[in-house]
């Protein structure tokens, strides 16, 4: 490790420290209103939903500080919503078209507004605060949950919760000093964990589906990749199953030595399943006649030269390059860099929840938002606008 990583490393350590320092300070009740356990998006719309109905609301993160999985998102500026909201867009339109109603957009932004919040539209519907900094998002929703009287507490991990005679226990353990466990009784309980923590499903009686890590890059075999590692090239997409098209994207496309990464990648790993064949146009915006016309003599001036000269390679000739360059065919192998994946398939079965308030229908008092759900969407700010409506939509029960 060079000097500089060193001195990084170093001061994140602190900060961490400093994190479970403060963490520690903040003293928890033993009983609440509400008990939201998960402190990313969907919980802290949750609880200040919850608080400002004038309950008191408990938040139990078991990350250093509340929030932090928002400060990654968007590259560190926060894609929040879409512009253009369809539940279509969504592995499970239904139960999002009943969850989120018609105003949701208006919703999210009213939310927003009332936090204090500025933001701006950018290409495809995208909206960012007008910081570009997530922190800006994390920080308006922090700040009106400490007003609404919300405790927010971090380095609290929840292990266990049950409900007994009509109200809810939930069991954590505190992440510093010597590691306690204690306990919170709670009338309504609300799961935020977004894609993990599963195993407090178990004890609630509630019935969970496989997960799976999408939006992420997809590993492929076929073409040179190793030769054009690190390269990009603007492209059609197609996934083809049995001979049938199942999803189209178009975008930039990242080729990496193990398969393809980018934005159209992403969304593809959304429908791909190993076996599929993905067929590129990685010259889709003009014919081949067009095409064949402008590159009599060489593919260099309409893609990375480095992409042609593969392309040329394989095809052995320049018209050949020209033609798999309009086809070029790869076989998916799966997902990739699953560390990576931006969101998680699968988990509580939507079923058991009644979609207009996200209470359990088996278990009184027991609401669940945001990706904890199986409720997926592509890149674009779709994950979040779920996350932030349903958690209203939870706290607001
Ligand atoms: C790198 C990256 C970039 C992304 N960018 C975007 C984007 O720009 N736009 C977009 O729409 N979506 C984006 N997403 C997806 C988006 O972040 C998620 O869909 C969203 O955060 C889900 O919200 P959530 O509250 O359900 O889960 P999370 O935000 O993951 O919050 C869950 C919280 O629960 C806590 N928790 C889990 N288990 C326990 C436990 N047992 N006890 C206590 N606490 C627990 C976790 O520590 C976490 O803080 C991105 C995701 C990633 C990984």
């Amino acid at each position: 490790m060079n000097r500089r990583a060193k001195v990084k490393a170093g001061s994140r350590a602190q900060r961490k420290r400093d994190l479970l320092e403060q963490a520690a300070r903040i003293a928890l009740p033993e009983r609440a209103d509400v008990c939201v356990i998960g402190g990313g998006a969907a919980g802290l719309a949750a609880a200040i939903v919850a608080a400002e109905q004038g309950t008191h609301v408990v938040v139990l993160e078991r990350d250093p500080e509340c929030g932090k999985s928002i400060l990654a998102t968007g590259n560190g500026r926060c894609n929040f919503t879409n512009a253009v909201l369809d539940p279509m867009q969504y592995n499970d339109p239904s139960f999002v078209k009943a969850a989120c109603g018609t105003s949701w957009l208006d919703n999210i932004l009213a939310f927003f507004q009332a936090c204090g919040l500025a933001w701006v539209l950018e290409d495809e519907g995208r909206m960012y605060p007008r910081s570009r900094q997530a922190a800006s998002v994390r920080n308006v929703l922090l700040q009106r949950a400490q007003d609404a009287g919300v405790t927010l507490t971090s380095a609290r991990e929840a292990i266990d919760a049950r409900r007994i005679a009509g109200a809810f226990t939930v069991r954590y353990r505190e992440c510093f000093g010597d590691e306690k466990l204690r306990s919170l009784d709670a009338r309504r309980l609300i799961l935020a964990t977004g894609g993990g923590a599963l195993g407090l499903a178990a004890n609630l009686g509630l019935a969970v589906s496989a997960t799976q890590p999408i939006l992420c890059p997809l590993a492929c075999s076929g073409f040179g990749l190793k030769a054009i590692d690190g390269r990009r090239a603007h492209a059609s997409l197609s996934l083809v199953r049995d001979g049938d098209v199942v999803a189209c994207e178009h975008g930039e496309v990242l080729f990496r030595d193990y398969g393809i990464s980018g934005i159209a990648a992403f969304n593809l790993s959304r429908h791909a399943r190993a076996g599929d064949k993905l067929v590129l146009d990685l010259l889709s915006d003009m014919s081949v006649q067009e095409a064949t016309a402008r590159a009599s003599h060489t593919l260099d001036g309409l893609l990375d030269p480095a992409i042609a000269r593969e392309l040329r390679m394989h095809a052995g000739s320049n018209e050949g390059a020209l033609r798999t360059a309009k086809h070029l065919e790869l076989e998916v192998l799966g997902p990739a860099e699953k560390e990576r994946a931006q969101v998680t398939r699968g988990g509580l079965v939507n079923s058991q929840f009644c979609p207009t308030t996200l209470e359990a229908y088996d278990v009184p008092g027991l609401y669940a938002c945001g990706e904890v759900l199986n409720v997926d969407g592509p890149c674009g700010g779709y994950n979040l606008a779920w996350a932030w409506q349903s958690g209203m939509v939870a706290g607001r029960g």
